[in-house]
Formats: C-alpha cells, structure tokens, sequence
C-alpha cells in the first residue's frame, strides 16, 4: 500500500499550472502547487488571450480584467490586413492580473501552496515524490525549459529558426482594437492593449529587438513611457513525448513552437484539460494522444506561419498576401482563435 500527500503535485504556477488545479479541483482530487516565486508573477509575454482560451477560463470561473479585442491585424509600413474574429473577442491582459486572478481562484477552490523550486523528481509504479511530497501524479508545468522534463529523463531541444521575445509595457492610450502585428524585416511587433492607457509591445525575432525596425508602431508610442523589459527563448521547444509514467507535461513544457499567433496560454489551459482527464481516468498514457488532437491546429499553423516568413522573398509577401487573400486570411485567425 502507498500513502500519499496529495492525489497531484503540479510543478509550476503560471497559467497551465493554476489551470490544471483548478481542472484537478473540479474533478474532486487534492492539489498541491510547487512554485518558487512571489506573486504576482510575470513573464515575457504578448498578453493576449485567445477567444477559445478565454473562454476555457471562464468556465473555470477565472475572469480576469482586461481590454477586449476583436481580431488581429498584420501591419507593414505601407500595407494592413485585418481579420475578425466569428466568435466573440478575446482579451488583453496584464500577466499579473492574469496571474492574480487565477491564482484566487484556486486558493478558493481549496488548493494548497508550497513556495519552493523543485530540482528532482522521483518516481516508483505507485506514485511520485519531489518536493517533500508524495503525490500518485505529478505535472510538471515548469514552463519552457522545463526541470521536471529533465528531472524524468524527457528529451527536448531548441529548434530552429532560434528565436527570442521580449515585452515591454508603453503608458499610451491603446489605439486599436486589434492585436496588431507589426511586420519588419528584422522581426515582429505584437501589440496589445492591457489597459486604456496600456498597451504591450512584444518584439519576436532572431537577434537584439530594436523597435526602430517599426517606424509606422515607433510613431504611435512617440513620448510613451515604456516599462522594464522582460525577455525570453529560445522559444521553440521539441519535446520528445509528454508522459514518463506518473508524470505529465504541460503547458510550455510540454512543448513549443513560436509566440508569433499568441495562444500559448489559451494551449496551456486546453492541455490541463485533457491531462487531468487523463490522470483522473488513472490512464496517463492517454494523455499522449490528447495532447496531439488539442495542439495540432497551432503546431502545423503557427510552424507554417514562422517557415513561410524566415526566407526574406516570403517574408515581404505576407502582410500584402494576407490583404489580398482575406478571406484565408481570417480563416487562418478564426482556426486558432477557437
Ligand atoms: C514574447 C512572448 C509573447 C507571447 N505572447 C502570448 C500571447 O499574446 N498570448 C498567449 O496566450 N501566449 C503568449 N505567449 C506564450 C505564453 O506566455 C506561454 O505559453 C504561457 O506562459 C505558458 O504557461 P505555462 O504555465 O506553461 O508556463 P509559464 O508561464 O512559463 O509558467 C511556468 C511557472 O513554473 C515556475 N517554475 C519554473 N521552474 C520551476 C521549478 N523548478 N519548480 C517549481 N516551479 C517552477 C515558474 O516560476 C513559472 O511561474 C508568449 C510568449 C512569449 C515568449
């Protein structure tokens, strides 16, 4: 017989972590939270939640405050397509606000905290231990590069082209009610509106960010203050597989293609749901299989997107491609913003 702390140790407190929790919470099993840093955590990050993504998170209860926005637009110097979404808009908001509010959700749903790092896990058929804890399963939602991943012997490596993101915040009254991608030769600028007076700019690229790759954003954000910069990559990360026998991935540690179509947290959110039905059906290999079927659309989308665009020939043509072609083009938005 084995006794356990818990039913699920989650590694990691960012969305697909907090999001697993609360899955875990709905489904009856006690939940223990392993996560090092002092809240309200922040991250490199475009803040843009999805449709489909805001929604999961509504369903769970977790409504966060932010800026709507209606669909997203690619935006050159001389050129710009837009596409709307079909079903309702998404969200910006702030990482912290994301993260404060998820997080007082599932303290409401009873869920426990231990404020420290995980550096080793161990496992035997019964359960798993990290931590101090014994728990029957674990997830490990430890973001991009992943200790739990490592810890149970899941192979992962950067992929190319190797890619970077860097967020800033600009104090300007938010001007569009698009995410807006700025195209330049040298990257891409994402912004969204977080508060009324907010927005975030995300630079994604191969070298050091420059925004004076963007002169048509660069005069919008004239005189704004900007905030503290806060970077991460490299941001594609191939992962092996997502399941080492009581152990499951998600969210960025599971795996991850590029920030360029923004719904990484929206991905994070689906893949809790699949891993905890997983874990409550006691069949954590199925958990494989799900994670494919939730991922595929932004995976062949999001890798076709950055290909298409690293050659300079095509890069130059998708903005004009994308205002010709709008009805492509909104098709593409509308698969990933469901
Ligand atoms: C530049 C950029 C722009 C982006 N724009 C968007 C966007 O607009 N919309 C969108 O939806 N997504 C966007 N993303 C992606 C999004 O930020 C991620 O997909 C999302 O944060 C993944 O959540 P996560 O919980 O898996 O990982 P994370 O948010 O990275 O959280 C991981 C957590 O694990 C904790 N942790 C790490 N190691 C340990 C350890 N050893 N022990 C315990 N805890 C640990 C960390 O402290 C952290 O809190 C963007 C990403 C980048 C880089």
């Amino acid at each position: 017989m084995s006794s356990y702390d818990t039913d699920l140790l989650i590694v990691g407190g960012g969305p697909g972590g907090l999001a697993t929790a609360l899955q875990a919470r709905r489904h009856g099993l006690s939940v223990i939270v392993a996560e090092p840093r002092e809240d309200p955590i922040d991250k490199a990050c475009g803040e843009g939640l999805m449709p489909g993504g805001l929604a999961e998170l509504m369903s769970l209860g977790v409504d966060p405050a932010g800026m709507p926005f209606h669909g997203i637009a690619y935006v050159s110097e001389q050129r710009r397509a837009e596409a709307l979404f079909r079903n309702g808009p998404g969200r910006g908001v702030r990482r912290t606000t994301l993260h404060a509010t998820l997080q007082a959700r599932a303290k409401e749903q009873d869920t426990e905290w231990i404020r420290t790092k995980v550096t080793s896990v161990e496992q035997d058929a019964h359960g798993v231990s990290a931590a101090g804890i014994r728990a029957k399963f674990l997830v490990g939602a430890d973001g991009l590069h992943s200790t739990v991943r490592r810890c149970v012997g899941i192979k992962a490596a950067a992929g190319k082209p190797r890619r970077y993101g860097v967020r800033w915040h600009f104090t300007v009254p938010a001007w569009s009610e698009f995410v807006e991608v700025y195209w330049s030769r040298l990257g891409e600028a994402y912004v969204t509106p977080v508060e009324p007076d907010l927005v975030g700019v995300a630079i994604l690229s191969q070298g050091r960010p420059d925004l004076a790759w963007f002169p048509r954003l660069a005069r919008h954000l004239e005189g704004a203050g900007r905030g503290q910069a806060r970077g991460c990559g490299p941001l594609r990360q191939v992962v092996s597989r997502r399941v080492a026998g009581r152990v499951l991935l998600v969210g960025d540690a599971a795996g991850y293609e590029d920030a360029l179509t923004g719904e990484g947290v929206s991905l994070a959110v689906k893949q809790a749901a699949v891993a905890v039905n997983a874990i409550a059906n006691e069949t954590p290999a199925a958990y494989e299989a799900a994670w494919h079927r939730v991922t595929r659309n932004y995976r062949y989308l999001t890798r076709g997107v950055v290909l298409a665009s690293t050659p300079r020939a095509t890069r130059r043509a998708i903005v004009p491609a994308c205002e010709r072609l709008p009805g492509l083009f909104g098709f593409g938005v509308n698969i990933l913003a469901s």
